[in-house]
């Protein structure tokens, strides 16, 4: 992989989206935990319908850790996996406030001791409340990276090494938001919107999907 061609291919993305954020609602590190969480197997979507309710109700470590998993489970039900998720999320905070105060903890290890956390939640968290650079592969990011060649493995944590090896750290947290802000407006997962993509021309990817015009077709036939 040229160091030419991943910066051009960034650098075409960075233009592309200047608004690219995360689409989780959160307004400190504890939410955006729990929406990340959440978010498992789930649409951004969907969880902010969810947790619109929830953060009214649950503020702290504490409130998550002193609800019964019955209640809380019925709380997130339609995020799916609700009773993994429930379990998950009570652990976690009980685990915050044995280890950590009620704070949800700044460092890669700390989280990843987590109840249901990865290191793609932890590193969500790094990038997007705690400044840190973090590269958090999604599924929107692991798609692009495989379709435009900038990783090759099956695992996500390797996608992430395989990542951060060939773009700067500097670049890190806003280049994975605008890799997998391309994945969700553009290079859509079953029908990725290739005429219109900023992208194309360096992608050689075998899902490509390019749309003639047929109607300008037939009427230059
Ligand atoms: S050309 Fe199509 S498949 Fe390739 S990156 Fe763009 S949208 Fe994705």
């Amino acid at each position: 992989m040229s160091e030419d061609r991943v910066k051009k291919i960034l650098s075409l993305l960075k233009k592309a989206y200047p608004d690219a954020a995360l689409v989780l609602h959160y307004k400190n590190p504890l939410e955006l935990l729990i929406a990340t969480i959440l978010a498992a197997q789930c649409t951004d979507e969907r969880v902010n319908k969810v947790t619109e309710t929830l953060f009214k109700r649950y503020k702290s470590a504490k409130d998550y850790a002193n609800e019964k998993q019955e209640v809380f489970g019925q709380e997130i039900r339609s995020t799916g996996f609700y009773k993994n998720k429930a379990r998950n999320i009570i652990a976690c905070a009980n685990q915050l406030v044995e280890r950590f105060d009620g704070n949800v903890p700044d460092i890669m290890e700390d989280l990843i001791s987590l109840s249901g956390v990865g290191r793609k939640t932890a590193s969500v968290l790094l990038g997007n409340v705690f400044g840190k650079q973090a590269m958090a592969v999604d599924t929107h990011v692991f798609r692009v990276s495989h379709r435009l060649e900038l990783a090759k493995t099956n695992d996500p944590d390797k996608v992430e090494q395989e990542l951060c090896k060939i773009i700067p750290r500097e670049e890190w947290t806003r280049s994975c938001l605008v890799l997998g802000t391309h994945g969700r407006r553009t290079c859509i997962a079953r029908k990725p919107l290739c005429n219109v993509c900023v992208v194309e021309k360096p992608c050689h990817s075998p899902d490509k999907l390019i749309i003639k015009d047929t109607l300008f077709d037939n009427k230059t036939r």
